[in-house]
């Protein structure tokens, strides 16, 4: 699933072509990727985009009149901009054309897991789903995340999956910043001493910058708005790598499902 480096790096690239674009016609080819009533798409022809930014693991094309489209990915979601001519593939979910024509962005989503919803309101952020979320892990500083594992419970690797503690990061991610920070991902964070908490914090900020700066990973079917691959999957250290050598230690890699979730770790320099 996308996350927040894959997300972000999707909606810089969308942002740079659509913002400005005026919407002509939205079509839905899958009425299920909608949660909300089809007049809501109606309500956006004519509208031109005003922005386009990631929140979580989630993309808001905010347009005129105080109306947003908000996308989830989930597992296999993709943009592209393709010619108005080229027919849709039995994936394409949904397309949007413009005004005084030019290429169209279609939604693609093999798995059909994506979501959309079109939020009405000057404050979407304020609004749901978008308020229950966490903090932006990029925009928060260290000792702030330290603060607020300070305040939580539970397992390690569950409170990096948690949205609501901070959003946008998930499973490959989780992994790769605990491994980072050395720390197991069934240790507890009230169990963490204020250099391990320190540790943590700034590994979320090391892991996620790379990341977004090497374009996302592109692991299954990611790729950017662009259509480019991502590139940090090539220095993943611990997702994917069961039974290869630890990077930094040269132990096997682990690989344990914790809540549900595959976890890779090293069981030697993880503590
Ligand atoms: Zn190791």
């Amino acid at each position: 699933m996308p996350e927040l480096p894959e997300v972000e790096t999707i909606a810089v690239g969308l942002r740079r072509r659509a913002v400005g674009l005026r919407i002509d016609e939205i079509r839905l080819l899958w009425p299920k990727l909608l949660r909300g009533a089809a007049a809501d798409l109606r309500r956006l022809r004519g509208k031109r985009i005003l922005d386009i930014r990631r929140r979580g693991k989630m993309l808001l094309v905010s347009c005129e009149g105080d109306l947003h489209l908000l996308f989830h990915l989930k597992m296999t979601g993709q943009f592209h901009w393709t010619e108005r001519a080229v027919p849709t593939d039995k994936h394409t979910r949904l397309r949007i054309a413009f005004r005084g024509g030019g290429p169209e962005l279609r939604f693609r989503d093999v798995r059909k897991f994506g979501v959309l919803r079109i939020l009405a309101t000057p404050r979407p952020l304020e609004a749901a789903p978008l308020r229950a979320l966490g903090p932006e892990p990029l925009a928060v500083s260290g000792p702030e995340i330290a603060r607020l594992l300070a305040r939580r419970k539970g397992r390690l690797k569950s409170l990096l999956l948690n949205q609501a503690f901070l959003a946008g990061i998930g499973n490959i991610y989780a992994d790769e910043i605990l491994h980072a920070a050395g720390l197991h991902p069934l240790r507890t964070s009230s169990s963490l001493t204020t250099s391990e908490a320190r540790r943590l914090a700034s590994s979320v900020a090391k892991i996620l910058n790379a990341a977004v700066e090497a374009g996302g990973s592109s692991i299954r079917d990611y790729k950017d708005a662009d259509g480019v691959d991502g590139s940090f999957q090539s220095r993943h250290r611990v997702y994917g790598r069961k039974g290869e050598p630890c990077l930094r230690c040269g132990a096997p890699v682990e690989r344990r499902v914790i809540g549900g979730r595959s976890s890779f770790f090293c069981p030697k320099c993880q503590k």
